[in-house]
């Protein structure tokens, strides 16, 4: 038939274009990681992202070439951040929390041909840059410094590179299924896994998290993504911020309570994005500095369960309406977000309350639905009661991981999350458990695998389990179960210092609880859940 509406790719470039365009002079303010301040703005950022994409190009890389960045949430991140991907380039974000095996591991799966960084992490690169054959240019994400330079001899620095080139550069037309950043995410045995993301994907994700019902961003905001932006790209918002062309305050390296604040009420944040401890820090922070936190209409909390203490806390104290959100890395990661609808405002205010602290409804874009098993295709009913296997599909969420063959989905097409949950009639979300044995602490993942493999090493140790407790400040902390072989005098301690040039000092267990009996089930597996039942309140009783 005659007739149609013109195509154009939806690429990441595109967003940045309309930034620059629109809202050339809207402010993005960034913490530098020696604590001083840089005020830019969207005209600037694209500038020099183009700037840097000519860099990029004078390496004479290939298309989809992997380029790390291993860096806090600031502008010259932003700027590299849309160079990368909008030249065509992945662009690989990387949590420096891990521990330097798992970096190594995650660089070389990727293939980084180049490594960017912040100064901070210079002695963590320094250490393993002889272990990764792959990458052929290191960049620290700074002005020249000479004391770098004596520990590193062969790093470039970003703003001297970025110095010689011109602003002209002009964005390719690729595809718009053409991969555009890649994020590794913990597998719940064995080695992390990355989950790439394409440009449609990511702009279509932009699109839903700022609708009104959704994270509702718009051009009269001032967002504060305390959510790094290598956890799963701080949501999206870098990329929405964009779109709909708000201010943006990056917080740099300083995520305490106190730093938070001083940022909300000196740049007049409307809306901040970050896990539940972040927001416990700056609630407390808040109280101690006597700031009513007066221009911050709204926080969003993902990543783990928000306590519904909090929503109550930021409301009735600070006026401030909290947006309960779940996602994944495998999701974009917006998967639902707790809107109310136009019949809940008739309800009582408790009511009310109570319909805030689940996680919320899909947006348009993703599809929940609940199932009998992981693999299932039964679907089970949306009546808020049975609790079921969550799985999602929707255009941001993956089909299969980074350089694997295999689909990562259910025969029928979904993707399993390793959640437990219900849903209601209205599509509302709530976690009730975990699948997978995985802690989450902070915000960051152990893996408890992982734990159980170290402790099982200690030759006076018969058998091990290690749980995800519940714990005040970090939602969950790993404990670790253990049986120890007859005879054997081994105590909390030895086992703790045993795992001490093993992991990173945040993994290690916060106990050990040693039994006489592991208990086990009928086809022989260890019950976790039996000893989550039993003992996963222990931190919480302490
Ligand atoms: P990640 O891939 O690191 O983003 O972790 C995703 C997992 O975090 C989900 O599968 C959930 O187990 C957990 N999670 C994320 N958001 C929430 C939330 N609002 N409430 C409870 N759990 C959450």
């Amino acid at each position: 038939m005659h007739g149609n509406m013109m195509f154009q790719p939806l690429l990441i470039s595109n967003l940045i274009e309309h930034a620059e365009m629109y809202h050339g002079d809207t402010a993005i303010i960034s913490k530098n990681t020696d604590g001083s301040m840089t005020q830019t703005n969207w005209s600037k950022i694209a500038k020099n992202s183009k700037r840097f994409a000519n860099v990029l190009q004078s390496f004479g890389l290939s298309l989809s070439d992997r380029v790390a960045t291993i860096a806090w949430n600031n502008h010259r991140h932003l700027e590299a951040w849309y160079a990368i991907s909008g030249s065509g380039l992945i662009c690989h974000t990387i949590n420096p929390r891990l521990f330097p095996e798992q970096l190594i591991y995650i660089i070389n799966d990727a293939h980084d041909k180049v490594v960017i960084f912040d100064k901070t992490f210079l002695p963590l690169i320094v250490s393993i840059k002889a272990s990764l054959p792959h990458v052929e240019h290191f960049i620290c994400l700074d002005h020249y410094d000479a004391a770098v330079i004596e520990s590193f001899p062969e790093v470039k620095f970003y703003d001297e590179l970025i110095a010689t080139q011109s602003d002209h550069y002009v964005w390719p037309q690729v595809e718009e299924n053409l991969a555009s950043s890649l994020c590794y995410t913990s597998g719940t045995t064995g080695n992390p896994k990355g989950v790439l993301y394409s440009h449609r994907s990511t702009v279509l994700h932009s699109y839903a998290i700022s609708l009104p019902d959704s994270l509702n961003l718009s051009a009269h905001d001032t967002i504060l993504p305390v959510v790094p932006m290598f956890h799963v790209n701080a949501w999206g918002t870098p990329y929405a911020a964009a779109m709909v062309g708000c201010s943006l305050v990056l917080p740099g390296p300083m995520l305490d309570g106190v730093s938070l604040v001083n940022l909300i009420d000196q740049y007049k944040v409307t809306n901040a994005l970050g896990v539940p401890t972040i927001w416990q820090g700056l609630l407390t922070a808040a109280h101690d500095l006597g700031s009513r936190l007066v221009s911050l209409k709204r926080n969003v909390v993902g990543g783990a369960a928000c306590p519904p203490s909090m929503i109550t806390t930021f409301r009735e104290l600070y006026q401030c309406e909290t947006i309960h959100a779940w996602g994944m890395t495998e999701t974009s990661p917006v998967g639902a977000v707790n809107q109310l609808k136009a019949k809940h405002f008739e309800l009582s205010e408790a009511e009310q309350f109570n319909l805030r602290f689940s996680q919320g409804r899909p947006p348009f874009g993703v599809t929940l639905r609940i199932s009998d098993e992981e693999q299932g295709m039964k679907e089970l009913q949306r009546d808020g009661q049975t609790a079921g296997h969550l799985q999602i599909k929707g255009h941001w969420i993956i089909d299969s991981y980074f350089g694997k063959n295999e689909n990562a989905l259910t025969v029928d097409g979904w993707f399993d999350t390793g959640d437990i949950a219900t849903l209601d009639e209205d599509g509302y979300l709530s976690i009730r458990d975990r699948s997978k044995d995985l802690i989450k602490s902070g915000g960051e993942w152990i893996s408890s695998v992982e734990l159980e493999n170290i402790a099982i090493g200690h030759p006076e140790i018969d058998s091990v389990a290690v749980i995800a407790a519940r714990h005040a400040k970090w939602d969950e902390r790993p404990v670790l179960i253990a049986k120890k072989s007859v005879a054997s005098q081994i105590t909390e301690a030895d086992i703790l210092n045993y795992y001490s040039d093993k992991i990173a000092k945040w993994q290690i267990p916060d106990k050990v609880i040693f039994v006489d009996v592991m208990p086990i089930g009928g086809t022989g597996k260890l019950l976790k859940k039996d000893l989550r039942e039993k003992f996963g309140s222990v931190l919480l009783d302490a």
